[in-house]
């Protein structure tokens, strides 16, 4: 017997696997020092909206495991669905060759997806995705005789991932601002946030009043400009914070006033997260370009996708000599299953009637959060279907912050954890945005935890 699997024999509790894992592993988005306090959970299987640690313990996954879960952990469905295709073909390159499944899903998007999106460019993360569309945009330009359209229009607060071309093109400083020398410069607009609107004004008329700060930016650089990048309705990694659709509404008229392209990242809030399949149905709208991934295989395997128009497609259909083809590529760009577990999530969407579902749920989930804001340390609750969140302050009515230092949603965290909960605020945002296969109960034991680290975490 090998080595590990000695071990493997051997490790039987949580400190075991967790010992061996800060030993190799460095974790995602982590200060690894904070492990000598912060206990690491190793998981050991899922089932529906639990997670089971290797002694049992038991954590309900308020978050789908970071935004990518629908349908909950070792789902039947999707389970069969990709131990069939795993017989089948595991994974072939998409140049020069095609499968049934990325076809399949192809065909399923673009019928989905707002009409005149008729085009799947695929990718296997949601940062990559927004590479493909950040350059699909500067290259069409090129490819229709504008080359001067090279910059890109960003909202203040927005996140769209990590690699750098992502990065500058988001604008959340923690993960931004050390990296800026690697940064392209981009034009950074307002958000129209509305934590930020006046006492007593809509969210409407507050995404109205901040738009000015777009159609002036595109009125100075509509000739410089090749697109206009956005998160519709929910600037999820920024803290959650929520707008109004009329906002999106301003600016697909205002980009095609202004020949500017708008790519829209759907990443975190596609496939019914916000009440709507895709979020700019509620502005009924058709962005140039929409970046898809997590919820895309229900959270099961790395995928991304960008649909876009004819005409953009056609701006690249050219002989090979005049090399203005889209020469991108990814080495697992559209494996096969994961676009069958993608493919077995949209068969869920219709023979579940999830929408209708979700929609009961988010009533319920937005009764219940809103019962959070009369905390003395609460400012706002806010919800947009699937996702509700809980701005917790030092003071509530200057709205003031703690200072970030002290860690606030930490305490929170970790006293989730002990109750068997999965919450994971952003800062002091404590926001709940579950798999769509919880029940009302447990939404409900959800709210009562999250209830109860807020008092402890605002007590002294
Ligand atoms: C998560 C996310 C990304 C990045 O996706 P990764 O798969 O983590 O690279 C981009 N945009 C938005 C809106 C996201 O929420």
């Amino acid at each position: 017997m090998g080595n590990h699997a000695t071990m493997a024999a051997m490790t039987t509790d949580n400190a075991a696997w967790v010992a061996r894992d800060l030993a190799h592993v460095w974790h995602p988005c982590t200060q690894m020092k904070d492990h000598e306090q912060l206990p690491m959970i190793p998981i050991r299987r899922g089932e529906g909206v639990w997670l089971e640690d290797f002694e049992g313990g038991r954590y309900l996954d308020a978050v789908s495991s970071w935004w990518v879960n629908l349908f909950g952990h070792a789902n039947a469905r999707i389970n069969a669905a990709v131990r069939e295709q795993l017989e089948r073909l595991e994974q072939v390159m998409l140049a020069g060759f095609t499968h049934e499944p990325v076809i399949r899903l192809s065909e399923a998007l673009t019928a989905l997806a707002p009409r005149g999106l008729t085009r799947c460019f695929y990718a296997d993360n949601g940062s990559s995705a927004v590479e493909v569309a950040v350059k699909m945009s500067f290259h069409y330009w090129r490819n229709v005789g504008r080359p001067a359209k090279t910059r890109f229009i960003t909202l203040s607060n927005s996140y769209h991932g990590e690699t750098l071309g992502a990065l500058a093109v988001g604008n959340v400083q923690l993960y931004k601002s050390i990296y800026q020398p690697l940064l392209m410069d981009v034009i950074t607009v307002p958000s129209p946030d509305c934590f930020e609107r006046e006492p007593g004004e809509s969210w409407a008329g507050h995404c109205r009043r901040k738009f000015a700060h777009m159609e002036a930016a595109l009125r100075e650089h509509a000739h410089e400009a090749a697109a206009v990048i956005v998160e519709p309705l929910v600037q999820c990694a920024g803290s959650m914070r929520m707008y109004d659709p009329v906002y999106l509404e301003l600016l697909r008229e205002a980009c095609d006033r202004h020949d500017v392209h708008l790519i829209a990242d759907e990443i975190a809030v596609g496939f019914g997260r916000t009440g709507t399949m895709f979020a700019c149905e509620q502005a009924h709208i058709r962005p140039d370009f929409m970046c898809l991934s997590k919820g895309l295989t229900s959270g099961y395997l790395p995928l991304s996708t960008v649909l876009t128009t004819e005409p953009v497609y056609e701006a690249f259909y050219d002989e090979y000599v005049k090399l203005n083809a889209f020469l991108h590529s990814h080495s697992f760009t559209g494996n096969p299953l994961a676009c069958t577990a993608a493919l077995a999530t949209l068969d869920i969407f219709r023979t579940d009637d999830v929408l209708a579902r979700n929609r009961a749920l988010s009533a319920h989930l937005g009764r219940r959060s809103r019962e959070l804001e009369s905390h003395p340390h609460v400012a706002e609750v806010r919800q947009h279907g699937m996702i509700a969140a809980v701005e917790v302050v030092r003071d509530k009515v200057a709205r003031q912050p703690y200072p970030w230092q002290e860690r606030r949603g930490l305490k929170i965290y970790r006293h989730a954890l002990g109750r068997g909960v999965l919450l994971r605020p952003i800062g002091d945002v404590v926001y709940f945005m579950p798999p769509y296969v919880i029940t009302p109960e447990q939404i409900d034991l959800m709210i009562e935890v999250a209830r109860e680290g807020i008092e402890l975490a605002t007590c002294d």
